[in-house]
């Protein structure tokens, strides 16, 4: 890895040349963090002590480039970097796939929960995109035998690579179709389902911000008429997919667990429940089957 040396000093007049540029300082801070190793902390050093050196991961040109181009047609800096950390791991993201977002850590968290008594299971991940869930299972419950499925291609090449670097050896088979689809074989035999599926109403796509309207892919995004085509889908085939006491849980909109939860219990799943977000709003979904 290279090292460039600088004073204190004159990195701290320099990131005041960047913000000047415009943007907004916490996404110009995290830049520095995950491209060019300055932490939160060691910028706070560098405040402290400005005629220290500091070292950096990559040179101040090469920042202003990726800086300059987040400003220019506001490209998100994950896609930027290729970097995304998520949870306790940092994964390759590119516009192949969605950015992981904060709020569907949870989802890991209220899954280990549930099947916090199962030595050997089966899980699966219904549109991994880059990989956070199945490559936090894996990590996770590395006894279970996982299976990540993904519409594109290359999404789907996008999440092998991150597990292989993180996890070489775990047991994930990976999948290319739409949901369901692709696991037929193993009808029956799931104890763990989790999806983030698109869920924006198609309508609202154009209001979307541009970082992410402009930049993230549409298909992990738009959600059909009512934002709920793959939720449905993905809750239908869970009344065969799922093993007997096999969880289904789905992360969705702001606005949609009272329909989400209907259905579920409609359909004839059991031990319906919801979880809220931080923002305390009830962002996930949860079944089992009979
Ligand atoms: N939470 C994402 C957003 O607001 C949407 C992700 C999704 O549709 N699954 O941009």
């Amino acid at each position: 890895m290279i090292f460039k040396a600088i004073t204190g000093g004159a990195f701290l007049q320099w990131r005041k040349k960047m913000l000047l540029k415009g943007g907004r300082k916490v996404d110009f801070d995290w830049l520095l963090d995950i491209a060019a190793g300055v932490c939160w902390g060691k910028l706070q050093s560098i405040i402290l002590n400005p005629e220290n050196f500091i070292s950096l991961e990559i040179s101040t040109e090469e920042l202003e480039v990726i800086w300059e181009s987040h400003l220019k047609d506001q490209t998100p800096l994950q896609y930027l970097v290729s970097k995304c950390p998520w949870r306790d791991i940092e994964l390759e993201v590119s516009a192949d796939a969605l950015i992981p977002r904060q709020e569907t850590e949870f989802l890991i968290d209220f899954a280990l929960k549930k099947v916090a008594n199962i030595d050997f299971g089966r899980w699966a991940d219904l549109g991994t995109g880059s990989g956070p869930i199945a490559v936090s299972l894996a990590k996770s419950l590395p006894n279970w035998n996982g299976h990540a499925v993904d519409i594109s291609n290359e999404a789907l090449e996008l999440a092998k690579r991150n597990l292989k670097s993180i996890l070489p050896n775990a047991n994930v088979k990976f999948s290319l179709g739409d949901w369901w689809e692709p696991l037929k074989r193993w009808r029956g035999n799931f104890d763990l389902v989790l999806s983030n599926p698109p869920y924006i109403p198609s309508d609202l796509i154009e209001a979307l911000e541009p970082i992410v309207k402009n930049h993230e892919p549409l298909i992990a995004l738009d959600g059909g008429e009512d934002g709920m085509h793959a939720s449905r889908k993905i809750i239908l085939g869970a009344l065969n997919g799922l093993a007997k006491g096999g969880w289904l849980i789905l992360e969705h909109h702001y606005d949609q667990s009272e329909k989400i939860t209907s259905f579920m219990k409609e359909i004839g799943m059991g031990e319906v429940s919801f979880e809220k977000d931080l923002s305390g709003i009830k962002r996930y979904a949860i079944c089992s089957k009979k």
